[in-house]
């Protein structure tokens, strides 16, 4: 018998998901705000803004086609269809746009390594119903897409107080997410 398997076991139980969220929710908020904006390289592009988001993406010689009637925002779409062809994600670049790339977006593209977008939308941007896919969750190594998304504060509470159950499961992954945009619309 070795001195691990009569050790204590590992830390599996995390604090409750609804006190962890909320404050994760609101280091996540304060980070895109804060911090995102500096990150990001806009072209300037005077884009109508409109209900509808639409987006062409290309990684090399592949373009993929975003829509928001995917249920996220046309950037995320094509992100996802990306990364579902297996793409190097940070190679991507913006053939065409409907309208400015909101600060979650934003967000999104920096932590796969995107930092050219044709232009950015402000604060004021309406959030209702944003989703991520799920990959964009699984990679928690330090300094990895998680990491960057969330930005650290926010990643290390993650981690660090909620069990890997329920890191994983997407009902705390979207109550994340929601919550977070409800204090981005606030602030
Ligand atoms: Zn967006």
């Amino acid at each position: 018998m070795t001195a691990e398997s009569v050790g204590r076991p590992t830390r599996t139980r995390g604090k409750p998901p609804e006190n962890v969220i909320p404050e994760v929710a609101g280091l996540w908020a304060t980070y895109i705000k804060q911090n995102v904006p500096g990150f990001m390289v806009s072209a300037g592009a005077i884009l109508a803004a409109g209900q509808q988001t639409t987006c062409t993406m290309a990684w090399g010689a592949n373009t993929y086609n975003g829509s928001s009637n995917s249920g996220m925002h046309g950037e995320v779409d094509c992100l996802n269809q990306a990364y579902h062809a297996g793409e190097n994600l940070a190679n991507g670049t913006f053939q065409a746009l409907s309208n400015p790339v909101c600060m979650v977006c934003c967000a999104a593209l920096y932590s796969v390594g995107i930092t050219n977008v044709p232009a950015m939308a402000g604060a004021s941007k309406e959030y209702g119903n944003y989703s991520l896919p799920g990959w964009i969750f699984d990679d928690e190594t330090a300094g990895g897409i998680l990491d960057r998304l969330l930005g650290n504060a926010a990643f290390t509470q993650w981690i660090t107080d909620l069990s890997a159950e329920a890191r994983g499961k997407s009902v705390n992954r979207q109550a994340l997410i929601t919550q977070m945009t409800q204090k981005l619309i606030r602030h």
